[in-house]
C-alpha cells in the first residue's frame, strides 16, 4: 500500500510498497482520507523528536473510512467515517485510573511512538476510532484532534460565556483555540507578532490586540491561553493576564520562562499547563461538535496538499499562516 515515510531529517518519500497494517481482534482498519500537521509533526520531521525507527510513517491528526473490523469490535462497521484519537492510553496506570488519561505513563501515540497515520490504511484500536455523527469533509477529519486539544484547554480553564480571553500565538493551535473559545461564547482577542497569522484569526472572529507585553491599550484579561510556549510569548501572557486571572499554557518549549513568586502571589495568578485531552469525554464532545463548526474550521485551514507534495505541506506548516493538512482522499487514484 501507499505511505508517506520519513527517511531522514526533513526528507519524506511516497512509497507504494509499505506493509499493510496487521489489525488485532479489537482494531478497525481505517482507509485514511486526511492528516493534519502540527508542531509535534515538525519535530518528527526535522529529527529533533527522534522516532523509534527510520523509515518512519509520521502523522497523528486525521481520520478516514473504516474498511475492516476486528472480530471483537462492537458498535463500529465498515463504511463509517471516523476520526482517530491518537493517544492510546493504558487505562491502568495511576493517572489513567484517576481519569486523567492525558497523563498516562504508557501512552502510545501514532506518528510519534508507533507508526503514524500518513498511510493508505492504518489499524486503530476501536475505542480510539470515533464515528462522526454527521457527514464531514476530509478537512474536518484533519482538524478533529487538534480541535480536541483546544477544546480541552477551554474546558479545563472553565471559561464562561462573555468572558474576555486573550490567545497568545496564532499558529494552528492558536487558531483552533480561538475557535474553541468563540464556540464557548467568550469574547476572543488574539496577538501574534505576525500580521498574516492574526489575519486568519480575525477571519474566524477573533479581535487583534497589539503584540508585546506593554501594549498601549492597557487591557488585561481574566484568561490568557499561551499557545506558543516560548519566553517572548510568556512575557505577553504574564503581563496581559488580569490580577486574579489564569494563564493556560498549551505551547511547549524547553526554554525556561520567568515569573517571580512575588508577582505570582501579589497578582494572585493561576498558571496551568494543559496537555491533549482526557479519554473518552473530550474526544466524544469534539466529534459531536465538529460538523457544527465545519464552516469556521474551513476558514483557518490551508488548501489540502496532495500526498506527492507532502514535503511542501511540512514546509507550509513551518511558515505559512493557517493550518496545513494532507489530503489523502485521492489515494489509489492515478494522480497521486
Ligand atoms: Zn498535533
Ligand atoms: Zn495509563
Amino acid at each position: 500500500m501507499w505511505a508517506i515515510v520519513l527517511t531522514g531529517p526533513r526528507r519524506t518519500e511516497v512509497v507504494d510498497s509499505w506493509a499493510e497494517p496487521e489489525p488485532g481482534d479489537h482494531d478497525v482498519v481505517v482507509a485514511m482520507s486526511a492528516v493534519g500537521l502540527c508542531g509535534s509533526d515538525l519535530g518528527v520531521h526535522d529529527g529533533t523528536r527522534p522516532t523509534p525507527a527510520l523509515p518512519w510513517v509520521p502523522g497523528h491528526e486525521g481520520g478516514g473510512r473504516i474498511v475492516a473490523v476486528g472480530s471483537a469490535v462492537r458498535g463500529l462497521h465498515v463504511g463509517q467515517d471516523v476520526a482517530v484519537e491518537p493517544n492510546y492510553c493504558c487505562f491502568s496506570c495511576s493517572p489513567c485510573v484517576r481519569g486523567m488519561t492525558s497523563g498516562c505513563e504508557n501512552r502510545l501515540s501514532p506518528g510519534i511512538t508507533v507508526p503514524g497515520l500518513l498511510a493508505e490504511r492504518v489499524a486503530v484500536p476501536a475505542r480510539f476510532a470515533w464515528p462522526l455523527p454527521d457527514p464531514v469533509g476530509p478537512e474536518v477529519l484533519a482538524c478533529v484532534e487538534p480541535f480536541a486539544v483546544a477544546r480541552s484547554a477551554v474546558r479545563r480553564a472553565g471559561v464562561t460565556p462573555g468572558t474576555d480571553c486573550l490567545v497568545v500565538g496564532a499558529g494552528s493551535q492558536g487558531l483552533l483555540t480561538c475557535l474553541s473559545l468563540l464556540e464557548a461564547g467568550a469574547r476572543v482577542f488574539v496577538t501574534d507578532p505576525r500580521d498574516d497569522r492574526v489575519a486568519v484569526a480575525e477571519r474566524i472572529g477573533a479581535r487583534p490586540v497589539a503584540p508585546g507585553p506593554d501594549a498601549a491599550d492597557g487591557r488585561s484579561f481574566p484568561f490568557v491561553f499561551d499557545t506558543a510556549g516560548v519566553p517572548a510569548a510568556w512575557e505577553t501572557s504574564a503581563h496581559r493576564v488580569a490580577t486574579g486571572g489564569t494563564v493556560m499554557v498549551i505551547g511547549m518549549s524547553n526554554e525556561p520562562v520567568g515569573l517571580s513568586t512575588m508577582e505570582l502571589t501579589r497578582r494572585q495568578l493561576q498558571v496551568r499547563g494543559t496537555l491533549i485531552y482526557d479519554h473518552p469525554d473530550d474526544f466524544a464532545a469534539t466529534v459531536a461538535a465538529a460538523s457544527g463548526v465545519a464552516g469556521r474550521l474551513a476558514g483557518l485551514l490551508r488548501p489540502g496538499v496532495p500526498p506527492r507534495e507532502a514535503e511542501r505541506a511540512f514546509a507550509e506548516a513551518r511558515t505559512a499562516p493557517g493550518k496545513s493538512w494532507i489530503d489523502l482522499s485521492g489515494w489509489g487514484e492515478d494522480d497521486r
